[in-house]
């Protein structure tokens, strides 16, 4: 199998629940080493989505591969790519935590030999060790967590799909969820739905902004962190060209005036425009006190994007 197979593959997923599209034509990519962050108010289809890429839900229509594997056609072997963290996970509080892991990890398939195996594995990576023979009951939320997130790990697999872990923890239980998640992250694929946008920022290498069903936005996270990719800038000038001159510096499209010698402009991304008005601003005497990259942040993406389908939807 060629190293580029994407461990999750989701083409024009759809979802009806009667007369209602819970989830319209979402495409959703998962690759090694990834975490993506699927971001959306309540009731935008993130549940519905995960629900359907862990083969707990039938699509209404499209298709989804599992590390190369048709999900719908080969269920069963898909499913061994394939780690699930549910919104409410099946977690039996009279079981202790070894003996569930190993009841799980006999679920999804691991030979009875190795069970014992699986469970010391995950109980290590989840820092619960020293709760191994506790009754899952008697665990506090942080705890039972952890275990949910052990068990959809126990056989190992590629993908670990999360479904808003860190819901109704405290800051430090957050913390500690948080860490385990980026070390998972390294070695394995994540898809983790939120609607914490802290929690996208501190995790997510990729983000896709989920509302009323659609994918509205998805890109990379360093978008939001990275000065070479901007695409607006606001400079201050002591004395402002007219706007035609700035029009001429190649990449510039778009000049906006904010205040009296403070312009907005929108550059092409991909050249060195920055440079370039800088340059300019010292050969024509501008006078140039200011020059600030003008990035969107993921919570002013997120309002924009979701409030203003929100508006076009009841106009
Ligand atoms: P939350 O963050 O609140 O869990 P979500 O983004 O996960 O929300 P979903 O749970 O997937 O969203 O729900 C999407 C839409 O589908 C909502 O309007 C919800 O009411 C509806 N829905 C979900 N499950 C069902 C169901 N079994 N029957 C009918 N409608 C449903």
């Amino acid at each position: 199998m060629p190293e580029t197979t994407p461990l999750i593959d989701a083409t024009g997923l759809c979802r009806d629940y009667g007369a209602l599209r819970a989830v319209d034509d979402v495409d959703l990519r998962l690759e090694r080493g990834e975490i993506v962050g699927l971001l959306g108010q309540n009731g935008a289809g993130k549940t519905s989505t995960m629900d359907m890429l862990c083969g707990v839900l039938a699509p209404t229509a499209g298709a989804i591969a599992i590390d190369g594997v048709d999900l719908l056609e080969s269920p069963r072997t898909a499913k061994r790519a394939l780690g699930y963290l549910a919104e409410h996970p099946p977690l039996y509080p009279d079981m202790s935590v070894r003996g569930y892991l190993a009841f799980a990890a006999a679920l999804h398939g691991v030979p009875r030999a190795g069970r014992g195996d699986a469970s010391d594995r995950v109980m290590s990576l989840c820092g619960l060790k020293d709760v191994a023979h506790r009754l899952i009951g008697n665990l506090s939320k942080g705890y039972r967590q952890r275990v949910g997130i052990a068990q959809a790990i126990v056989h190992d697999p590629a993908a670990i799909v999360l479904d808003e872990p860190t819901v109704g923890l405290d800051p430090i239980q957050i913390r500690a969820i948080r860490g385990l998640i980026a070390d998972l992250g390294r070695e394995h694929g994540i898809i983790l739905s939120t609607h914490i946008l802290p929690e996208v920022q501190a995790l997510c290498s990729r983000v896709a902004i989920m509302h009323h069903g659609r994918i509205l936005h998805g890109g990379p996270m360093s978008a939001f962190t990275d000065d070479t990719a901007v695409d607006r800038i606001t400079v201050t000038l002591r004395r402002a060209p007219v706007d035609s001159e700035l029009h001429a510096i190649e990449g510039i499209t778009g000049v906006e005036h904010l205040a009296p010698g403070r312009l907005r402009l929108t550059l092409d991304p991909t050249r060195d425009v920055p440079e370039r008005v800088a340059e300019a601003a010292v050969h024509a005497g501008w006078g140039l006190l200011e020059m600030t990259p003008d990035r969107a942040s993921l919570e002013q993406l997120f309002v924009e994007l979701t409030t203003a389908d929100t508006a076009e939807a009841s106009a």
